[in-house]
């Protein structure tokens, strides 16, 4: 994975390392630590994060818990492989569907992250997974946003409930409101609300992200990061929590080169787990979240 290509490197040459070593002494570990640390932090990885995963790894790699069925270098990858997996949140988290429908998943997050593009995305995969979603343009801070989310909806073959000249225009809340209804009406079983983002956290949009959430009560609220923002991440995650508390993570432009500690800092900062994953601009471009998959790759 591009994001995490130099990650990847810096990892695979510490263990390298310990490859020729007979038995971690004390001082093994520690350089080892070291390096770990240096190398996610490099990555952008949030410092509180990387704190508590080197502490982990320290503490566990010079206990008795150790396999000794391995060698050195494969004991401290199995570690670091599970630790990952831990701070990206353990186990997958499937979409939570509403017993009844329609189900409501509402995005949050900045200008730019990738929503209106997520919202097609989602909306494509849901088909396919046999679901009749309907996507709801209720971004009308940014003068494209409804244009966007047509476009895309018709791209993946969705159809989309935007506002009615004269009707909700300006209010994206009451947007959000009947296209809920109009889900209910037309027996639509799964429902996508896009909404506005700033280019930073600002009150006015979290208290508009935040009435949406009210008006209609979502069963998910995805927030969707770009994972290439950096230490600014944690910043940014933490606002939207307690924004709009929440319920899942989609981290984007996880195909971007730059380092991708936004990813590996979310789900452990903010409790919730990542739960899709945009790999590029296309509708296809998308994959729920595993855990143990992306620990691999970053691994591998
Ligand atoms: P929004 O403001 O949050 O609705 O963001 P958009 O969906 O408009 O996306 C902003 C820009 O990022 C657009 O140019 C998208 O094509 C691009 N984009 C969205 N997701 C991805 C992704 O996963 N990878 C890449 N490379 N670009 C993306």
């Amino acid at each position: 994975m591009a994001a995490f290509s130099s990650l990847s490197d810096r990892l695979t040459a510490t263990f390298k390392n310990l490859r020729t070593k007979g038995k971690l002494t004390p001082a093994d570990v520690d350089g080892t630590v070291r390096e770990i640390r240096r190398a996610l932090l490099d990555a952008d990885v949030a410092l509180e994060v990387v704190k508590e995963f080197t502490g982990a790894v320290r503490e566990r790699a010079l206990s008795d818990e150790v396999n000794k069925a391995l060698n050195p270098a494969q004991q401290v990858v199995q570690i670091v492989n599970e630790e990952l997996i831990g701070i990206l949140g353990g186990q997958q988290r499937r979409l939570d569907f509403a017993k009844k429908p329609p189900t409501v998943i509402m995005l949050a997050g900045l200008q730019g992250a990738g929503k209106t593009t997520l919202a097609g995305k989602l909306a494509k995969w849901l088909k396919k997974e046999g679901h009749t979603p309907l996507l709801v343009a209720s971004d009308l801070q940014r003068p494209n946003a409804v244009t966007q989310l047509q476009v895309v909806g018709e791209q993946a073959g969705v159809p989309v409930f935007a506002p009615e000249p004269g009707n909700g225009v300006g209010n994206p809340v009451k947007v959000a409101k009947d296209g809920v209804k109009e889900a209910e009406r037309k027996q639509y079983d799964t429902v996508i609300v896009d909404t506005a983002g700033r280019l930073g956290i600002d009150a006015e949009l979290m208290k508009q992200a935040s009435d949406i959430r009210t008006a209609v009560d979502p069963d998910e609220v995805l927030f969707v990061i770009d994972a290439m923002i950096g230490q600014d991440a944690v910043t940014t995650a933490r606002a939207f929590l307690d924004g709009v508390d929440f319920t899942g993570v989609v981290l984007s432009k996880l195909d971007g080169d730059a380092r991708g500690g936004a990813a590996l800092s979310v789900a452990s900062v903010t409790g919730r787990p990542i739960m899709f994953a945009s790999t590029g601009e296309g509708l296809d471009d998308f994959e729920p979240f595993h855990p143990d998959r992306m620990a691999s790759r970053i691994l591998d």
